[in-house]
């Protein structure tokens, strides 16, 4: 993320980079870890290295359906004088080769094993099969062709997959090419999320004036999902510094994580800052980003435990939710869940358009890629306007108080590193 730039106009404000710094330094990784199927171990993550106990492929293999012969018994083989050989034995995938004997042929298959004796594979298409058992080539190959080698994939001993590393599918495959039938992972992690706001119905109940449906619920409830984590979901507290406390407290007893949504600004109906005052600590309020500036972070007691939950309050606008979930709260859950790497790739990308003023915090534009390979910046970027998250294909990170101009190259962070 940008920096604040060393500027007279520094906002009072955490920046960012500084602000998710801190929250990084707090983050240690759960304790507990289990062993699951690898077929159940998407989106998990390594507790431990995997290190493959044999070659992959465990033996030198054809990459073609052809003839598996020695390049020598072919010199000289051309269109003008053809060079026939015997056809000594067949080899399916799957089935033991047999030694080739000099100066014949072994009718292969791809994935099959290269028989010991015989340097490189002719294609089929480049080889005529004769009725009476032989086979011609007019050419002569070159040692090695179309044959895979012993562990040219993944070297015995080697470590394939390190700890910390989250399990893509790529990554199950891997381990199941070595063998590995079961794998050791971080055990979940365990958020509690709340609501706050009276206005707030669900989709399928009636809207009375003044009420709007919770949609961050279905948000947020998505990327926890997404990330793998185990969610308690308390529903929608009512604006109540008595009930805010009291869920808080409830939710602090067996989750790593107290995660909210709306509460956290400075009116007279937001109690979350409060509460969790009252209930444990607050260590940071206000990001000087744009949407998300009211996001918190801290901490609430566990009876008498002396141990404390996490907590982050995010602001209940939906942009704000959204992005502040993006860009803290997944780094977050994933240190917790004992990830390496919680970095999402930037690109630079050209902007296509034009903005006159930057704003004193750091921007988090909602833009989608063109045609052309430049971007498109949404034409409302209000923190209230949810299209903008389905129009876009991710923020761009613009600085404190930096104009853009058309051409210029930006800092894009694709929806795709973050979801
Ligand atoms: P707050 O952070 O509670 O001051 O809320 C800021 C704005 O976001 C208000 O307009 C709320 O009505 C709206 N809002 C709060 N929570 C939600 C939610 N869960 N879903 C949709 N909008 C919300
Ligand atoms: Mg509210």
């Amino acid at each position: 993320m940008s920096t604040t730039p060393a500027a007279s106009s520094r906002p009072p404000m955490l920046a960012t980079a500084e602000a998710l710094g801190r929250l990084l330094d707090a983050a240690r990784q759960v304790d507990g870890r289990e062993r699951v199927g690898t077929l159940d171990a998407l989106n998990r993550v390594l507790a431990a290295d995997v290190t493959s106990p044999l070659d992959v492929p465990p033996m030198h293999t054809s990459s073609m359906d052809g003839y598996a012969v020695r390049a020598a018994d072919l010199a000289g083989a051309s269109e003008g004088a053809p060079v026939a050989l015997p056809v000594s034995q067949r080899i399916p995938a799957g089935h033991a080769a047999a030694a080739l004997a000099a100066g014949t042929a072994a009718r292969i298959f791809t994935g099959a094993t290269v028989p010991p004796g015989a340097d490189t594979v002719v294609m089929q298409e480049m080889a005529h099969a004769t009725d009476d058992g032989h086979v011609a080539f007019a050419q002569t190959p070159a040692a090695g062709e179309w044959i895979t080698r012993q562990g040219a994939d993944i070297r015995r001993d080697s470590v394939i997959l390190p700890a910390g590393t989250r399990l893509t599918p790529q990554a199950l495959g891997l381990a199941a090419s070595v063998g590995c039938a079961e794998l050791d992972v971080v055990r979940r992690v365990r958020v509690a999320i709340f609501f706050t706001g009276d206005e707030l119905r669900m989709p399928g109940e009636p809207l009375e004036p003044g009420a709007i449906y919770n949609s961050n619920r279905f948000t947020l409830r998505s990327l926890l999902a997404k990330l793998g984590c185990e969610v308690t979901d308390l529903g929608i507290v009512p604006d109540r510094l008595d009930a805010t406390r009291e869920t808080l407290r409830r939710a602090a007893t067996d989750h790593d994580l107290i995660l909210t949504c709306g509460g956290v600004s400075v009116g007279e109906e937001d109690h979350v800052k409060p509460a969790v005052e009252a209930e444990g600590r607050i260590s940071m309020w206000q990001i000087a980003m744009k949407p998300g500036k009211p996001l918190a972070f801290g901490a609430v007691r566990r009876g008498d435990e002396g141990s404390e939950a996490f907590f982050i309050g995010l602001p209940g606008n939906p942009v704000s939710s959204f992005c502040t979930f993006l860009l803290f709260v997944r780094p977050f859950l994933l240190r917790l869940a004992g990830v390496t790497n919680v970095t999402p790739r930037v690109h630079s990308m050209r902007a296509d358009f034009s903005q006159k003023k930057g704003d004193r915090r750091n921007e988090f534009l909602r833009a989608r890629v063109n045609e052309s390979g430049g971007l498109d910046l949404f034409g409302n970027q209000s923190s209230a306007v949810l299209t903008s998250t389905v129009w876009g294909d991710g923020l761009i990170d613009n600085p404190p108080n930096h104009a853009i101009s058309a051409g210029e190259i930006v800092r894009f962070i694709p929806f795709s590193e973050l979801i």
